[in-house]
């Protein structure tokens, strides 16, 4: 097994439970080397993998106990992936609240590494929109958490290591259609993507900017800002019947199998960026977009972390709070500097975080992929993490694949009240991952 990254690959026991009460057998008797949950495996790092030990696929857990029309309150099993939660609401006129990158990622995988969107600076995360969740702790016992309960606090954002969630409870936004209405426009280098965002995020539900991490010089920085909303059933034009009822792209390509390492080199990420830019609108209002494109370019190619070769690639995901923009600034001149390919690199504004463990923090994101394999990548990004930890921010757990244990407690000062939380749920330390052994957070009392 390996997360979406493909490297460090472990070998488990794969258990696919079919149902809430097989997943209580499995946790009743956990295995020696302990016990993980598992949805669709889109996180990068081994934070859903367990060498030697047990791994819990609970993507059969798919059922929908309940679901309110008129309020747009929804129950349903931690196995269905949002994706298809879309396609089952949109036609009654809702729409999950928070959607990530992939539309492959399960309610449980959601909660527990409580992931944000296009919205964070106006909505927060996902679990800023869970009424209460269902848990099974190891031994066998289901706990409720709910927000404002310690259960809640620890799960969110706790990367499966307080138990397996197996049910959820989510309030849904509504829409009247299946469009988004996007603006476009280019910013010429890092002030000006960081002054539009400060200055106009807040008139928009979804706000993200591509950066060109190769621009170097006046240049650095610079990005196209892609900014919407929903848009109205009156904005459809006239002919349109309003339908709210797609979420799905036209047409998956695939990925090839084995190619080489190498293909995103840096004359070719340097290509596409150039390119990208040049053929975005430089100002652009009101373009009408499907759901599906302006959240999910990514989904209509299967399987596309193929294209960095056998050797996979590495997700860097920082926040540092506002007013280090200097440290962002830091980090984009090494990033160029170097002539790390460095490919859809984005950039975010967030609001506030809601677990102990939940990643974001008022401040700018950063998000970058980079091909791994070279050796020179890991001090690289140790110097990327300093820079992160000086500045008060911290690395995303569910991208992270290598970071320092001895930085951690830095970079989540709850991580002391999350530890005595998660040894109450969990007292024999049988909930454990690839993940939390690298970062020591495998206890045992
Ligand atoms: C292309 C792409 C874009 C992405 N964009 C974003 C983004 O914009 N924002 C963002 O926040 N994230 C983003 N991600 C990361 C992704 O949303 C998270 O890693 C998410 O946790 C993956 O969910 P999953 O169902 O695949 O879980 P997995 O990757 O299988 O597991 C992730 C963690 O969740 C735990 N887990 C899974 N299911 C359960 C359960 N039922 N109970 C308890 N624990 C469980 C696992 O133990 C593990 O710790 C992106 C990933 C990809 C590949």
């Amino acid at each position: 097994m390996t997360g979406w990254g493909r490297t460090a690959p472990t070998l488990a026991d794969l258990h696919r439970p079919v149902d809430a009460e097989a997943v209580t057998e499995l946790l009743a008797r956990p295995a020696a080397r302990g016990v993980i949950a598992r949805g669709l495996g889109r996180s990068y790092g081994d934070a859903a993998q367990n060498a030697g030990g047990r791994v819990l696929s609970l993507t059969a857990l798919r059922a929908v106990r309940s679901f309110d029309v008129e309020t747009g309150v929804i129950s349903v099993g931690a196995g269905l992936s949002l994706g298809d939660l879309a396609r089952m609401v949109l036609p009654f006129g809702w729409f999950p609240p928070v959607m990530p990158g992939t539309s492959h990622v399960t309610v449980g995988g959601a909660i527990a590494a409580d992931v944000h969107g296009k919205n964070h600076h106006r909505e927060g995360s996902f679990c800023d929109h869970v009424r209460s969740l269902e848990l099974v702790v190891p031994g066998g016992e289901r706990r409720t958490g709910a927000p404002g309960d310690g259960v809640f606090a620890a799960t969110a954002g706790g990367m499966g290591l307080t138990g397996a969630v197996v049910e959820a409870t989510v309030q849904l936004i509504a829409v009247e259609t299946d469009r988004v209405r996007v603006d476009t426009e280019r910013a010429r280098d890092l002030d000006d993507v960081l002054d539009r965002m400060e200055r106009g995020d807040e008139g928009y539900r979804y706000s993200v900017a591509w950066i060109d991490c190769l621009a170097r010089g006046r240049a650095l920085g610079r990005s196209v800002l892609m900014r919407g909303d929903h848009a109205g059933r009156d904005e459809l034009g006239a002919g349109a019947d309003g339908a709210v009822s797609e979420f799905a792209p036209a047409r998956v390509l695939s990925a090839p199998a084995g190619v080489p390492s190498g293909l995103l080199s840096v004359p070719a990420v340097r290509a596409f960026n150039e390119a990208y830019f040049r053929h975005a609108p430089r100002c652009e209002r009101g373009r009408l977009e499907p759901l599906h494109s302006y959240f999910h370019p990514l989904d209509g190619v299967q399987a596309w972390n193929r294209l960095y070769g056998p050797r996979g690639l590495l997700q860097y995901q920082l926040v540092v709070p506002f007013g280090a923009e200097d440290t962002l600034r830091a980090i984009l001149e090494r990033l160029s500097g170097e002539r790390r390919p460095a490919f859809l690199a984005v950039l975010k504004r967030f609001g506030g975080g809601r677990g102990l463990l939940s990643f974001p923090i008022p401040g700018w994101t950063l998000t970058m992929d980079l091909p791994a394999g070279d050796a020179e990548l890991s001090p690289f990004f140790d110097e990327l993490d300093t820079l992160v930890v000086e500045a008060g921010g911290r690395l995303y757990l569910a991208k992270d694949s290598r970071l320092a244990p001895e930085l951690l407690g830095r970079m989540y000062p709850d991580l002391e009240r999350w530890l005595e939380l998660r040894a109450e749920l969990d007292p024999h330390g049988s909930l454990r991952s690839d993940l939390a052994r690298r970062l020591d957070l495998v206890h045992t009392r």
